[in-house]
């Protein structure tokens, strides 16, 4: 789960993590009331959005005086705002944070992910923040320095210390800086986040630092944890097929391809998108019904990816340990009465009574497509998304 900006710096001050003082805002009157409220010469318009790259797209600006305040937050409030991370569709401004201006003297990279390979939190760092890290990341991957925390130590001072040289911090912020690293680290930990990202960190004319922006991600096994973090929630900001499926205790993600997988187990669905792939055919989702798939669940899967415009197929592959396969054969057809099915289906079933359940498709009289195994599944769906792309350009 994702959370904007100005949340994010909330939990991090809990902390003890350095940011500049700022309000989030619903509208122009609460922008220019925030910037009165918080004082001084500068202050920064920042739209909030779930994506980056706001600088580039137009979404920052620093404003110098109230009026500009006004003029910046009546510009990016209800814009579209597109950026690198967006799509070209862009999203919709809702929320402002206004903040104090900071004096930047550099700009650095500070970020934390959870590292599968060696089951820690790796601290990467940089001196060249900002908003061309990809870039670094990709043209000068040595300038990013990478270290493993150890669970039982935490971020220690000397591992804060080495990591604040090698990105330049200037002697006299380095204790500052490791304390930043090592508080940024506990709420890493304490609140379960998946990827913490603090870019750009500065060190400011005065020698401080501070998080200027900041992206907290967290993992959704553990939001059961933090009420207070799930209240955060922005529905907004989220895919509305992924909402609804959630509803229905369906793992759905959506892709951009066009041909729909429904399937049960993680590790399935996921073999499915590459035999589609290995055949041509590009994935419109990930979708785990589960083990125990009921006729209202497939129901619902089938309504959520019929209502994807791109869609041209829907595969089904399904693997009836538990479940029989003469069961889903039956809440495939009723799901697919129900929905008015429109676009070709094809059905690959595995395991106990699979000879029953290929029969009961067959008698059904619906349009559906059997396979007897994956990779003839995945022929078959592929050819299909083109025949049908092909009858709706006609
Ligand atoms: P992002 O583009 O979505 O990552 O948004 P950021 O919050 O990182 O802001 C983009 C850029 O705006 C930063 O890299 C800074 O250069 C600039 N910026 C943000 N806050 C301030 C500020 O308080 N003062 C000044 N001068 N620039 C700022
Ligand atoms: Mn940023």
């Amino acid at each position: 789960m994702n959370v904007h900006e100005y949340q994010g710096k909330e939990i991090l001050r809990k902390y003890g993590v350095a940011t500049p003082r700022g309000i989030a805002c619903f509208s122009v009157d609460e922008a220019v009331k925030a910037a009165e409220e918080l004082g001084g010469k500068v202050w920064v318009v920042k739209a909030q959005i779930h994506a980056g790259g706001r600088g580039k797209g137009g979404g920052v600006k620093v404003a110098k005086s109230i009026d500009e305040v006004r003029q910046y937050a009546t510009q990016i409030l209800g814009m579209t705002l597109v950026t690198i991370q967006t799509g070209t569709e862009g999203r919709l401004v809702k929320r402002l944070l206004v903040e104090e201006g900071a004096d930047i003297k550099k700009e650095l990279y500070v970020g934390m992910v959870v590292d599968r390979a060696t089951q820690r939190v790796t601290l990467m760092c940089s001196s060249e923040g900002g908003m061309d890290i990809e870039h670094v990341a990709e043209a000068t991957p040595e300038k990013i320095f990478k270290m493993g925390i150890d669970p039982a130590t935490g971020l220690t001072d000397a591992q804060g210390d080495e990591m604040s040289r090698k990105i330049g911090v200037p002697e006299v912020a380095v204790p500052q800086a490791r304390g930043f690293m090592q508080s940024l680290y506990k709420a890493f930990d304490e609140t379960d986040c998946s990827l913490a990202e603090i870019n750009p960190l500065i060190y400011t004319g005065d020698n401080k630092v501070l998080a200027l922006d900041a992206k907290l991600n967290f993992d959704s096994n553990a939001l059961y944890r933090h009420p207070e973090i799930v209240a955060m929630r922005d529905l907004d900001e989220e895919d509305p097929a992924e909402i609804e499926a959630s509803k229905f205790d369906l793992a759905y993600i959506s892709l951009d391809g066009d041909i729909g997988c429904l399937v049960n187990g993680a590790g399935l669905a996921m073999a499915t998108m590459d035999v589609i792939k290995l055949y041509g055919g590009s994935p419109a989702n990930f979708l785990d019904v589960g083990g125990g798939a009921t006729t209202e669940k497939v129901t619902e899967a089938f309504k959520i990816m019929l209502k994807n415009p791109h869609l041209k197929a829907i595969l089904v592959n399904i693997f009836g340990g538990i479940m029989k396969c003469d069961v889903i054969a039956n809440g495939v057809i009723a799901a697919a009465r129900e929905v008015k099915l429109s676009v070709p289906l094809v059905v690959r079933m595995k395991g106990t009574n699979e000879e029953l359940g290929r029969q009961i498709l067959k008698d059904s009289g619906l349009p559906i497509i059997s396979a007897n195994n994956m990779a003839e599944a995945a022929e078959r769906v592929v050819a299909a998304a083109k025949e049908h792309a092909a009858k709706g350009t006609k």
